[in-house]
């Protein structure tokens, strides 16, 4: 039971931190009050040296208030009570929560909007990239700003409020769009809108037929656990079937007040789901990752998604090799249970998606043999089946002996490496668009 006494001590430093921050012994009932919490936010440099009780060297100073009048802060208070002030600058939360001046130094390579989420945008709000689900941004509010924020431009930006009509804008845009069955909403946070505005897109979207799930991508647990209040799960409880992700980085933020938000979660019946990103100097240790992905499974959260850090500008100082990444996936598989395992993805920039990328485990192969090596370096064979009788597809679903009932034609769309491995398309070959060679030919 140790991490029972890891809980307490944790519990009595938090009480000792929320005593300092209000300078009173009263502090239990704002404390837990996630609007108190919002209200309370600490969004300039001076409020952060008091609350910390530091002090930042004059000049420094002056750098990261340019920083923040480009790229604005907001920390909850509950956030900046994990931070441990006695050696804050190698804090894991203290680099997610305060800027760096680094943040300044733009990087050749940064990119306005990485992923092309606004190109891939058929309406305000909505990116629809993949064939079957769309992202849908219902919220331009966060508890907390994520220096390794990837919608960084956006940060703080009012305009970008969406307004109830834009909402209704992208809501008519999936109802019109049959192939969508998974929808995402994002932000910002949707858990910053309050509970009847979430309640009644949550009705919208699940009068659409053929909206099958509804995910819900949100940091509230990590840096606003308040927020999962018993009114908000019992408004969840109506809408079924939701997914939520949520956004843990470090095993230091799961502590008693998240972990209580994670059950009130769990309890109420939603798969709990985490993406992390991998940053230089708060998680790129296999250690770290370990004990973060351990941590999250016994509080019945699974491991989803990590990220290797996006180009948007701002952030050059917090990416990694894509190295490091492959190394921790290889210091996980085998050496943890599979399911607390995340797939490491870059999401392509120019907005292909995401892009699993992993150790290599199929050394070589033969016409009947492949050679693999496990986690351990063990060497093996596996001998493929000498009769194995191939399903020839024609796309026929009705008479072929799997017996699949095919609902709709799109579910056999073929694209791309699908395209190229199908029986039923001649297509050989995938050309990128003005290859010269192709381009020759069609002038010949
Ligand atoms: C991440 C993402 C999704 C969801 O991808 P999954 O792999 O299904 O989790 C959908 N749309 C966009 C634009 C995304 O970035």
């Amino acid at each position: 039971m140790k991490l029972q006494s890891e809980n307490s001590l944790t519990v009595v430093k938090n009480i000792s931190k929320i005593t300092n921050f209000l300078n009173s012994s009263i502090a239990e009932d704002f404390w837990t009050d996630w609007k108190w919490q919002v209200k309370h936010s600490i969004r300039d440099i001076e409020t952060f040296e008091k609350k910390l009780g530091i002090k930042f060297p004059l000049e420094e100073k002056i750098k990261l208030q340019k920083t923040i009048e480009q790229f604005p802060m907001s920390i909850t208070p509950y956030y900046l009570s994990l931070i441990e002030a006695e050696n804050y600058s190698n804090d894991p939360i203290f680099r997610q929560a305060f800027p760096s001046i680094e943040e300044m130094n733009i990087d050749q390579s940064d990119l306005l909007d990485p992923l092309g989420e606004d190109k891939d945008s058929p309406v305000t709000g909505i990116t629809h990239r993949y064939p079957d689900r769309v992202l849908f941004h219902i919220s331009n509010r966060c508890a907390m700003y994520c220096r390794h924020c990837t919608r960084k431009r956006k940060v703080g930006d009012v305009d970008f409020i969406p307004t109830k009509e834009e909402i209704m804008k992208g809501i008519e845009y999936i109802r019109k769009t049959h192939v969508v069955r998974d929808v995402l909403l994002s932000g910002g946070d949707p858990f910053m809108l309050p509970d009847e505005y979430l309640d009644w897109i949550l009705t919208e979207l699940e009068n659409i037929p053929h909206v099958e799930i509804i995910r819900i991508g949100t940091r509230t647990p990590v840096v606003l656990p308040f927020r999962i209040t018993d009114d908000l799960i019992k408004m969840l409880k109506r809408h079924k079937p939701i997914w939520i992700n949520t956004h843990f980085n470090h095993p230091r933020e799961i502590v008693p007040e998240s972990i209580e938000a994670l059950n009130k979660l769990a309890d109420s019946g939603i798969p709990l789901g985490n993406q992390s990103v991998l940053l230089a100097g708060v998680n790129d240790c296999t250690h770290i990752m370990k004990k973060l992905v351990r941590k999250l499974t016994q509080n019945r959260v699974r491991p989803y998604y990590l990220y290797q850090c996006d180009l948007s500008i701002g952030l050059s100082h917090f990416r990694t090799p894509v190295g490091k990444g492959i190394e921790i996936i290889e210091g996980l598989r085998g050496h943890t249970s599979g399911f607390a395992i995340p797939t490491y993805v870059v999401d392509a920039p120019g907005g292909g998606g995401k892009i699993p990328v992993m150790p290599n485990y199929l050394i070589s192969w033969s016409n009947n043999k492949v050679i693999l090596r496990n986690f351990e370096g063990v060497i093996t064979t596996y001998k493929e089946p000498d009769n194995y009788e191939h399903n020839n597809c024609a796309l026929d679903c009705d008479n072929c002996n799997l017996y699949l009932k095919m609902e709709s034609p799109e579910e056999v769309k073929l694209v791309g490496i699908k395209k190229l491995l199908a029986d039923s398309d001649n297509c050989i070959s995938l050309t990128p668009d003005g290859n010269e060679r192709i381009e020759k030919r069609k002038d010949e």
